[in-house]
């Protein structure tokens, strides 16, 4: 039987070569890999600055810990997201402060951000649900009123553009993720974004001890000094070399996964029992990270319905299980209640993700449609 995964990297030739190379030279930290990616990154992304590090996660952890964000601060972020968006406040001693989505696109319900802004707030931390950009020229316009600190994470919006302009450079950075079933992968890894020279050479000390030499500046082997507090947050150079390889292919990468998501959308907003989470903007471009539906009525089984369509080799997901405030930590420590994220509690109980990623065949389009309209009638 056919089976078609939710997500899966594509790697050839061109990755295995590359990786056998960095292991026979030896040299698996301070390379010129990590720099190829960056360079490569800033090109496509047309910032001043990247920056390697091991994770998003590592990343936006970075960001807060060099802003001197600390506990006492509050930071505005989406209540529907990866928890790692929420985590990277919490490993600094903020408070995250969650907002509810709009159902049309799953994003930040922008209109609802004001309110939540207090003398304690430092910062927004914006999402590009499953890679539709959120309106950054709206956002924008909030954190300079109240100077907020913006940092956009960026996980599931490599090639996501507003006004035709790259996200993660309307704020004062983005991090992107190259966790598996990202747009692209480096087994693990992220890459932070910046036109600010300041922050990115901050972040390249902090993220490697904080040290005021690394190991290709060191005029004295093994000589160096230590004027700040840092993590190991390195991306090494066989992650790096992956990344290199996959840059390469990106834009055919985000062509196919364009091209499969408007023929899903085109075959399935026909079907009356759900609708898809969409982008109506002309001057925003998503990235198209999947597809996922919303089932209109209430009570609709969805776990029958997803089993049934692993059953017939359909891979899924869920984007995401549970709004973050709710998850049991942050449920537990702030005591957030239900009724506060009413769009983010029908996103995560009623939607179903669906692949359009690169691996994809027409055949396998083709037979989603006809199971995904047989099983949901
Ligand atoms: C995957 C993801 C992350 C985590 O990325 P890592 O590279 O695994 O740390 C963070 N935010 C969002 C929105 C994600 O989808």
């Amino acid at each position: 039987m056919k089976n078609i995964p939710f997500g899966k990297p594509i790697i050839n030739h061109g990755e295995f070569r590359a990786v056998n190379k960095v292991l026979k030279s030896g040299k698996y930290v301070h390379g010129k890999k990590s720099i190829e990616f960056e360079n490569n990154f800033k090109f496509f992304t047309k910032s001043k600055f990247a920056v390697t590090v091991s994770s998003c996660t590592a990343g936006m952890h970075l960001f807060y810990f060099i802003n001197g964000i600390k506990k006492g601060d509050e930071v505005i972020l989406p209540a529907q997201t990866h928890v790692a968006t929420a985590h990277a406040i919490e490993l600094v001693g903020a408070k995250p402060i969650f907002v509810d989505s709009e159902l049309q696109t799953g994003n930040i319900n922008i209109s609802k951000i004001e309110r939540l802004i207090t003398k304690k707030t430092k910062a927004i931390s914006i999402v590009h649900f499953l890679g539709i950009p959120v309106d950054m020229i709206e956002i924008k316009k909030i954190a300079k009123k109240y100077k907020l600190l913006l940092l956009e994470d960026c996980a599931l919006a490599l090639g996501s553009k507003v006004k035709k302009k790259h996200v993660g450079l309307f704020g004062d950075a983005g991090v992107f993720s190259f966790y598996p079933v990202k747009h692209i992968t480096s087994a693990e890894g992220g890459m932070v974004i910046t036109n600010n020279k300041k922050l990115a050479e901050k972040i390249k000390s902090v993220k490697a001890f904080g040290v005021d030499k690394n190991y290709n500046q060191r005029n004295f082997p093994g000589k160096y000094d230590v004027k700040e507090l840092g993590f190991n947050y390195r991306m090494s150079e066989i992650h790096a070399s992956i990344g290199v390889e996959q840059m390469k292919k990106l834009n055919f990468f985000l062509k196919q996964r364009e091209k499969n998501f408007f023929y899903l959308f085109k075959a399935l907003s026909k079907n009356e029992h759900f609708y898809v989470i969409s982008n109506k903007n002309k001057k925003i471009l998503s990235s198209n990270y999947c597809m996922s539906i919303i089932l209109k009525k209430n009570n609709s089984n969805r776990t029958s319905i997803i089993k049934n369509l692993n059953k017939n080799g359909i891979g899924t997901s869920i984007y995401y299980p549970k709004p973050v405030p709710l998850m049991s930590y942050y449920k537990k420590k702030y005591n957030y209640k239900n009724s506060e994220f009413i769009n983010a509690l029908k996103i995560s109980e009623r939607s179903i993700s669906f692949p359009v990623g690169p691996h994809l065949k027409k055949s396998d389009l083709n037979l989603m449609i006809k199971k995904i309209n047989e099983i949901i009638k």
